[in-house]
């Protein structure tokens, strides 16, 4: 991996303990820290009142259909790689009312439900997921069907990123160029250092409002050994990844195979529960529910996450167009890596390999692709 370069140099050095001053000026500044933390044995992503709530001291290995969170000998405070939960769970959440009704004196009224949108502080937002970021971006709020509430949610909230200095076997983002190294697209980016030299954090502003929040945090300036700590730390995580995942030919391989025999092999696998569609951190798929009160007298119109591997989130006019678990995986597959390059001018991946890990059967893109491109098709 070659040398990055923050924009604006190598930034500062602040100690770990000062962790603690960040989190409470961001909540002073009006902010509500997110980030990682362990609750019930769950890697999640939840609110941060103290750096107590981080998850200090634990670290994960995922692999195909594998994950695990267990103790490490460090005192790290993101010394682990990805959960199951992104962060699109606050910009794009789950479950949202869109529209309220309500009967009164033979008259309906509708509402939009009023929502100032939580400032949330994304703490710990790793460089995948930045790029993850930035295709919900192209997606939601540069596209010709703006997300209006995504627009809000984005807007007010303020990115404190931190670079990889490990990676899991399931990551690849090094080959997509998507990470382990942060580039933009942070308000703050930290590189968390432990060893014998202490444990301190590099930090580093990529906005105007970082700066001002720099400014007001113990930090020092960063000595060369620190930099060359933190950049070696970063390369030996792109070192790490034995995964990789080869976008030259696409779209057309996709567009070319669509009757290919491994797409039957996978979907003698698959289970259509679609468990990778929930966690990738770019899907938006959704579908709308009516729920009224038992009077009938007020309904809401409520947003909820769907994914493209339920039979009936393609259900039009009376028929499945994707009745199939095949049809269904090859548009997920297909989705991802060659329509949205055409949609949206990007891949709908960025490498984190969160679909492959929490595949209850391990079906892997980083596999199937390679095996679509390799095996002579039928047609
Ligand atoms: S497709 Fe898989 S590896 Fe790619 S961004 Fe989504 S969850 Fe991550
Ligand atoms: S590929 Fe795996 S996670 Fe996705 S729908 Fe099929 S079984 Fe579920």
């Amino acid at each position: 991996m070659s040398q990055f370069r923050w924009p604006g140099g190598a930034g500062a050095v602040m100690p770990a303990a000062a962790l603690g001053d960040l989190l409470a000026l961001l909540w002073r500044e009006g902010f509500q820290p997110v980030g990682p933390t362990v609750q019930d044995g769950y890697l999640g992503l939840d609110v941060l009142h103290t750096p107590a709530d981080l998850p200090q001291g634990w670290t994960t290995e995922a692999d195909a259909g594998w994950f695990r969170l267990q103790r490490s000998d460090r005192a790290a405070f993101f010394g682990f790689n990805l959960g199951q939960e992104s962060w699109k769970k606050f910009l794009f959440p789950p479950r949202l009312p869109v529209v309220t009704a309500a009967r009164q004196d033979g008259l309906i009224s509708f509402a939009a439900p009023a929502r100032p949108p939580t400032a949330y502080a994304l703490i710990g937002v790793r460089a995948c997921e930045l790029a993850a970021l930035a295709v919900l971006d192209r997606t939601l709020r540069q596209g010709a069907f703006r997300d209006p509430d995504y627009e809000a949610r984005r807007q007010a909230a303020l990115v404190v990123a931190v670079n990889c200095t490990e990676s899991d076997a399931a990551c690849f983002c090094a080959s997509l160029g998507t990470g382990p190294a942060v580039r933009g697209g942070y308000d703050l980016a930290l590189t968390e250092l432990t060893g014998a030299d202490g444990h301190f954090f590099l930090i580093q502003a990529g906005s105007a409002q970082g700066e001002r929040l720099m400014a007001a945090l113990p930090v020092q300036p960063v000595r060369e050994e620190q930099w060359q700590q933190a950049q070696a730390g970063i390369a030996a995580a792109a070192r790490r990844q034995t995964r990789s995942l080869a976008t030259a030919d696409l779209p057309g391989l996709l567009y070319e195979r669509p009757e290919h025999p491994h797409w039957e092999e996978v979907a003698a696998r698959c289970l259509s529960c679609g468990s990778c569609a929930l966690v990738c951190p770019t899907c938006f798929c959704f579908c709308l529910e009516d729920e009224t009160d038992l009077e009938n007298k007020t309904a809401t119109r409520w947003r909820l996450w769907d994914v493209c591997h339920n039979l009936d989130h393609s259900y039009i006019h009376g028929g499945w167009l994707r009745p199939s678990r095949k049809a269904r995986y090859r548009q997920w597959l297909t989705h991802k890596l060659a329509a949205w390059l055409d949609q949206f001018g990007c891949l709908g991946c960025t490498g984190c390999g969160r679909c492959l890990v929490w595949c209850p059967v391990a079906i892997d893109l980083t596999a199937e692709l390679p095996a679509l491109r390799e095996t002579a098709p039928k047609e």
